[in-house]
């Protein structure tokens, strides 16, 4: 198994060290020609999505990346990715746009603009979650399942193979979000 990793800006190490540690080898996407493998997965890291936004424009990955994620590549997008995916984004700017939510960016407000609690992941169980600068989701569309909640916000969705978190399970010991995205890559394959 191969899995891609954007990394033109954010949080792609840990994510990186995730998978090391799961026994998975990745590839980081920094420019076009990271590309031409051929990958049974794509994560999205946190950071900062206009940035990331940006880049990937400029760095000519937008096509590609977004012809993988419309054919069914699996997708694990954290925080920032998860905006990046958003079919619309609260008060910015839509990228990928393939996944059937509304987020809104820095939605916490600055009191609890970063914070770390445990909540109910669905098929998983209780997980640490890790919440930076995060965005929620604050509406699900057309066949977009929520698998976690916090304080009434939703913060986790799948839609088919596209997994969208606003918080930062990569940042956390426990492993099994992570573990859980392979082995839906694993019965696909
Ligand atoms: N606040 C960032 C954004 O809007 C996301 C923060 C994160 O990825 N930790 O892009």
């Amino acid at each position: 198994m191969q899995i891609a990793i954007l990394a033109v800006q954010g949080g792609s190490i840990e994510h990186r060290r995730k998978l090391e540690k799961l026994g998975v080898s990745c590839t980081e996407i920094r420019k076009k020609e990271d590309l031409k493998g051929s990958f049974d997965g794509l994560i999205l890291p946190g950071g900062e999505s206009t940035a990331q936004a940006r880049l990937i424009r400029r760095l000519d990955l937008y096509d590609s990346l977004k012809k993988q994620i419309q054919d069914g590549i699996p997708v694990l997008a954290t925080c920032a990715g998860l905006i990046l995916l958003a079919e619309e984004v609260g008060g910015g700017q839509t990228c990928f746009g393939t996944l059937p939510v509304r987020v809104k960016r820095n939605a916490y407000g600055r009191q609890l603009s970063s914070f770390h609690t445990t909540a109910e992941m669905k098929g998983i169980g209780k997980v640490p979650m890790t919440f930076i600068r995060a965005p929620y989701i604050e509406e699900v569309r057309d066949g977009c399942e929520i698998l976690a909640s916090v304080d009434g916000k939703i913060a986790a969705v799948r839609y088919g193979v596209q997994y969208g978190m606003s918080f930062h399970p990569e940042l956390d010991e426990d492993d099994r979000i992570h573990e859980a995205f392979l082995n839906s890559i694993r019965t696909r394959i």
